[in-house]
């Protein structure tokens, strides 16, 4: 079976500004690759966060960070399932605030954002479906009234890791033994995936592979959002569920 990405798709969009009001888990620069973890595009709104576990990871933010430093502030984090929240050292935490310019038109899935959105009337389609999507509170403001909008919710893309040895080869990536950080040696060669179907969680819509950075859907999820004539991404071919 074909796997997919997800990638937006041309339904037209409204012009948005964001204010910053998430946090963000310190950036590690790596010691063997010189990679800069930097995971800006990881974004957990669903992931409850008091106002001081916010305040203590945001007094960590800077650039010397270490391992155990991340690993201490993840403790700190409340999660419901721990294996599908592997919290990379720069992703964002918190609740976003959203300065939306025009009428309030998001399509059902927006990817092209600094915090990706989806409606909620696309969830409500997925969960009677039995496909879960993690999403969490976003804030959408007026730009001009200031006034709240509503219908749209952040989504959360799960770290997993799904690819074959063979996958990882053939797409040219090369992993770090320090940092776990993939480089991709030859931007040509990603249309070679193999994804693993029994590493995917049961039921989940969509996820991030830890191996390319690509994010992914499930086949269930394309069934229900093309059955449904959903608005906002499209999904191309990279490889195979094996
Ligand atoms: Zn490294």
């Amino acid at each position: 079976m074909n796997a997919y990405r997800i990638l937006i798709d041309g339904t037209e969009r409204p012009d948005y500004s964001v204010e910053m009001t998430t946090v963000f888990l310190p950036r590690i620069v790596c010691d063997v690759c010189r990679a800069v973890r930097l995971e800006w595009d990881v974004y957990h709104p669903s992931l409850k966060c008091s106002a001081k576990t916010l305040d203590a990871i945001s007094a960590a933010e800077n650039p010397a960070c270490s391992w155990e430093q991340i690993e201490k502030l993840r403790k700190k984090i409340p999660r419901d399932d721990e294996r599908l929240w592997d919290l990379p050292p720069g992703c964002q935490l918190g609740r976003q605030r959203i300065l939306m310019d025009g009428p309030p038109d998001f399509p059902d899935f927006d990817l092209d954002l600094n915090c990706p959105l989806i409606s909620e009337k696309a969830l409500d389609i997925l969960a009677n479906n039995r496909i879960t999507v993690y999403s969490g509170e976003v804030e959408i403001l007026s730009f001009s009234s200031r006034k709240r909008l509503h219908g749209w919710r952040a989504v959360d893309f799960p770290n997993v890791r799904l690819m074959t040895e063979n996958a990882i080869r053939k797409c040219r990536l090369i992993e770090c033994k320090r940092c776990g950080e993939f480089r991709e040696a030859d931007p040509r060669a990603w249309r070679h995936h193999e994804l693993i179907k029994d590493r995917w969680p049961r039921r989940l819509g969509v996820a991030r592979l830890v191996e390319s950075g690509r994010r992914v859907a499930s086949p269930e999820f394309i069934e229900v959002w093309k059955r449904h004539k959903l608005k906002g991404i499209r999904f191309e071919r990279i490889g195979k569920w094996v």
